[in-house]
C-alpha cells in the first residue's frame, strides 16, 4: 500500500458531507501542484473550474488544469474553452493526441471507425483521449474530476476521495453527491459560462461525432455512443479494484 493510500480512510471520513467548495480548497492545500484537474468543459467541470478559481484567489495558490482536445470537438466547446480562460484568467493546458498514432489509426480503420464496432470506438478513444490523459497525469499524486453518482450505473458507489487503481493515484470528486439540478442552480447563481449546446438538449457533451441531443426524460448518457448498449458506454478513464468502470467519455 502506498503512503497516499494509507491516508484515504481518514480523508474520506474528514471530507464526508463537506461542501464541494471546502473539498476543492482541501485538495489545493493538501496536494498543491501534485494534483491536476481534468476538465471536459461539461457542466460539472465548469462548476469545479469556478470553485478552483475562487479558492485560488482565497488561498493564493492554485492547482494545474488541463483539457483534452481530441480533434473532434464541437466549435461551441472550443469557444467555451476560450471564454472560460478569459473569465477566470486560468492557464488551462490543452493536451493533444499523438499525431502519428491518429494518422496510422485513420489510415487503417477510416475516419469514422468508432461507428464500426465497440472495439474500434474504444481504440479511437484510447488514442484521442486515454493516451493524452495518461500523459497529463504522469508524475501526479492525485487528480480531480467532476463525476457524480447519479450520472451512470457504473458510478453509484463513487466516493469523495478514492484510489484510482488504473492510474495509480488519488481521485477527488467534490461533486460526487450533487444532483443534476444542483449543478444548474450553481451555474445560474454564479454566472458560470457553459456550453450553449446544453440549451439544445445536449446533456453530456464530448466529440461532435459521438454526441447528440436527448429527448426530455431520456437518460443523461443516451446522447453518447447511442448505437451501443448502456453498460459499454464508458472510456477507460477510471478504474476501480483493477477493473475498468468507465470506458469512454470526454
Ligand atoms: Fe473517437 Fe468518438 Fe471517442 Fe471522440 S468520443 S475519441 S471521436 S470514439
Amino acid at each position: 500500500m502506498s503512503d497516499l493510500q494509507s491516508h484515504l480512510a481518514d480523508w474520506q471520513q474528514d471530507l464526508q458531507g463537506k461542501p464541494a467548495e471546502v473539498i476543492v480548497e482541501w485538495a489545493i492545500t493538501t496536494f498543491g501542484y501534485a494534483i491536476t484537474f481534468a476538465t471536459s468543459l461539461g457542466a460539472e467541470d465548469q462548476v469545479l473550474t469556478d470553485m478552483i478559481a475562487k479558492a485560488s484567489r482565497k488561498l493564493g495558490k492554485t492547482m494545474p488544469i488541463f483539457t483534452l482536445d481530441t480533434g473532434r470537438l464541437f466549435q461551441e466547446s472550443y469557444q467555451l474553452l476560450e471564454d472560460t480562460q478569459a473569465k477566470y484568467g486560468l492557464d488551462i493546458q490543452i493536451m493533444f493526441p499523438q499525431r502519428e498514432a491518429v494518422e496510422t489509426m485513420v489510415a487503417k480503420e477510416g475516419i469514422n471507425l468508432f461507428r464500426k464496432s465497440v472495439e474500434l470506438r474504444r481504440k479511437c478513444c484510447g488514442i484521442r483521449k486515454i493516451e493524452p490523459l495518461k500523459r497529463a497525469l504522469q508524475s501526479k499524486d492525485a487528480w480531480m474530476v467532476g463525476l457524480r453518482r447519479d450520472q451512470s450505473v457504473t458510478r453509484t458507489d463513487l466516493s469523495v476521495v478514492e484510489w484510482d487503481e488504473g492510474n495509480g493515484m488519488v481521485k477527488v470528486s467534490p461533486l460526487h453527491d450533487w444532483s443534476h439540478e444542483q449543478i444548474w442552480d450553481y451555474i445560474k447563481a454564479q454566472n458560470v459560462p457553459y456550453n450553449p449546446l446544453h440549451d439544445q438538449g445536449f446533456l453530456s457533451i464530448g466529440c461532435a461525432s459521438c454526441t447528440r441531443a436527448v429527448k426530455p426524460g431520456e437518460d443523461i448518457r443516451a446522447g453518447r455512443w447511442w448505437w451501443e448498449e448502456p453498460e459499454k458506454k464508458e472510456c477507460g478513464l477510471h478504474f476501480k479494484d483493477g477493473k475498468l468502470v468507465r470506458a469512454n467519455q470526454s
